[in-house]
């Protein structure tokens, strides 16, 4: 990647842009690049120092930023002031994480909403976007120091399961760090090129990339074929890693010692040091019997049948999601050629034999774990220097993409584990006679009613000229790009209307976005944030209005007096509320008419000839 050529103008050396591979981790963080002699991916270390970049970010009392081992030695004496697992956080609201905040030690707002978490520190606010951006800087200096030339491109790894708007917080990360970020790629495709297997055009292969690190764990199973890297299916779950086996050991010494809540709540230093502690435990047990350490009054220890016993629940759960991977892919045990390791807590002896023993043969370790994942990276950002042609990826959709319908239903366009890049479209009209406007509300998830998905993103096709309900033809299509981003237009057909929008996850940022947050400063971030969030509330409401109005002036003869009242009295004070500056109270009125609303559109809805209507109403 690091070619040199010479510029025959001037007769100087010119150095071609170095594309980095970077491992965003939950617990760790590295950078790797394809050394320029030996043509092998290495992770980049300063002299004899780790690889490993903890992925912690410390604030000092005058908002110093400190990244790294400096600010992991700060998680005992000021775990408020110090951030960990930051990428749990990413591209979450608090009602994601409800009810894992515990598990923090500093604060997360509770600001009981859909909007985007903020942590507190002082009296600054930091968005995980800033946190990961702080890393990734590290990083980028990091790889600037050791390499003496700028470092401005990178290739950003990230789980299989993260879905658009974390891929999209991370490519903001990446902006705010000063990175180009040529590829979002996922984590286990990335450890499977750093495996090598299936680089030879002649080799046909389906492997299982087990992936247990500090936070998460995936499991994904990949079919290798003349050079073509493609993800059968993808399983695991986002809240199980490392950090789970440290929390058994924490709370089995908590049990065995008699150290109660209350005198955690006394000394919160307590529960850190335990945790730390519970940590070295467990990397002692990866290679002896015993653990003994003394914190303070208390006698620390640990045996290593103790521990397994402890784990084994962990253990249990990444095994049935392998079963599931499998399942998915409609494959047996028997049919996997290969079973690769990644992430640190694959070290633990027990993970490995119950991993070989599920799948039926030893697994793959050679490549040290940590690193695995920022090799691969490297590799990829290789390939996209055009020097390794041979390569194609294909990665797949972790979780199905669709819209909303009538009542609430998730008309779902792009299945998961769907290939991709991809493409789908599909036709649809309105409810209404005249309806001019019609929302698209594009959800992610598995479930039959959207308000158990997750809403990506919202907009209006507005403008669709005057026609009976279900004549116009609105035809939705969804892109997703080779980075898993997703763009969602809607086109009306028949009236050549076209208006053709595209959309970011709700929880991403535009250009302007990205702008617009160097720039501000981080306190006003909140009130960004609660100002967003009325303005989304307040459309939500006005469009209610429109939609009501428009049916009464239709169909006011289906309702009874009664109904007619109590719609209007709603209507009455949701035009109030829109006027307030209360979320709130908009969102709540909102709802309100909804709640007496919905049922008038399902009685039309029966009563309509369904004849009339061609598509499905949104
Ligand atoms: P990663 O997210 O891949 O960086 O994984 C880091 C996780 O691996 C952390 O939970 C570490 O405690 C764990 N880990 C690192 N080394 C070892 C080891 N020798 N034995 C057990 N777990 C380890």
């Amino acid at each position: 990647m690091a070619k040199i050529a010479i510029n025959i103008a001037t007769g100087s050396l010119q150095k071609e842009e170095i594309i980095v591979g970077i491992d965003l981790g939950t617990t760790n963080s590295l950078v790797a690049i394809i050394h320029p002699d030996t043509k092998q991916a290495v992770a980049l270390k300063e002299h004899d120092s780790s690889s490993l970049l903890p992925s912690v970010v410390h604030f000092d009392e005058h908002s110093n930023i400190m990244v790294g081992e400096v600010a992991k030695t700060m998680l005992v004496q000021a775990p408020e002031r110090t951030i960990f697992s930051a990428k749990r956080l990413m591209g979450k609201s608090y009602n994601d994480i409800r009810d894992n905040a515990g598990n923090f030690s500093y604060k997360i707002i509770d600001d009981n909403t859909e909007s985007l978490v903020k942590i507190q520190v002082g009296d600054k606010f930091y968005s995980p976007v800033d946190l990961s951006s702080y890393i990734l800087k590290e990083l980028k200096h990091r790889a600037e120091h050791i390499l003496k030339t700028p470092v401005n491109k990178a290739v950003i790894t990230v789980p299989a399961y993260f879905n658009d708007a974390q891929r999209q917080a991370t490519r903001d990360a990446g902006r705010l760090a000063g990175l180009d970020v040529l590829r979002i790629i996922n984590e286990p495709t990335a450890a499977s090129l750093a495996y090598g297997i299936g680089i030879s055009r002649e080799e046909h292969k389906t492997i299982a990339v087990y992936d247990l690190g500090g936070g998460t764990f995936d499991i994904s199973i990949l079919r290798i074929a003349g050079g073509i890297f493609e993800v059968l299916s993808t399983n695991g779950d986002t809240y199980l890693g490392g950090d789970d086996m440290d929390h058994a050991i924490v709370d089995h010494w908590k049990k065995s010692l008699n150290i109660s809540e209350n005198e955690i709540q006394k000394d919160l230093s307590l529960n850190q040091s335990l945790r730390l502690h519970a940590e070295t435990a467990k990397k002692q047990l990866s290679a002896e019997d015993n653990y003994e350490a003394a914190l303070g009054q208390y006698k620390l220890k640990l045996g290593k049948a103790e521990f397994e016993t402890l784990i084994h629940p962990l253990i249990d759960k990444t095994i049935q999601s392998c079963k599931n991977a499998l399942k998915d892919a409609a494959l047996k045990t028997t049919d996997i050629d290969a079973v690769v390791m990644v992430g640190g807590s694959t070290r633990v002896p027990a993970v490995k034999s119950a991993v070989g023993s599920f799948f039926g043969k030893e697994v793959n370790d050679s490549v040290n774990p940590d690193e695995v994942v920022a090799l691969g990276a490297a590799i990829q950002a290789d390939i996209l220097a055009g020097n390794n042609k041979e390569l194609l990826l294909i990665d797949i959709t972790p979780l199905s993409l669709g819209i909303e319908t009538a009542g609430g239903l998730m008309d779902v366009l792009i299945p998961r584990n769907t290939k991709i890049p991809s493409k789908a479209s599909r036709q649809y009209t309105t409810q209404v006679d005249a309806q001019s406007g019609m929302r698209i509300s594009v959800f992610q998830g598995e479930r039959d009613l959207v308000q158990h998905n997750r809403k990506l993103a919202e907009f209006n096709l507005s403008g669709i000229p005057g026609m009976l309900a279900g004549l116009p033809k609105v035809e939705v299509s969804f892109l997703i790009n080779a980075d898993g981003i997703l763009t969602v237009a809607a086109k009306e057909l028949r009236s050549g209307v076209e208006q053709s929008i595209e959309i970011k996850p709700q929880y991403g940022l535009t250009d302007n976005d990205v702008e617009k947050m160097l720039l501000d400063s981080i306190t006003h971030a909140k009130d960004d944030i609660s100002a967003r969030a009325l303005a989304e509330a307040r459309t939500e409401g006005e469009q209610l209005l429109k939609t009501t109005e428009r049916f009464l002036q239709k169909n006011a003869s289906l309702l009874s007096q009664d109904e007619l009242l109590k719609t209007a009295a709603a209507m009455q004070a949701l035009q109030l509320a829109v006027t307030m500056e209360d979320k709130d109270l908009v969102q709540a009125k909102t709802e309100e008419l909804n709640e007496i609303s919905r049922p008038y559109a399902e009685r039309i809805m029966d009563e309509a000839v369904s004849g009339a209507m061609k598509g499905k109403s949104i």
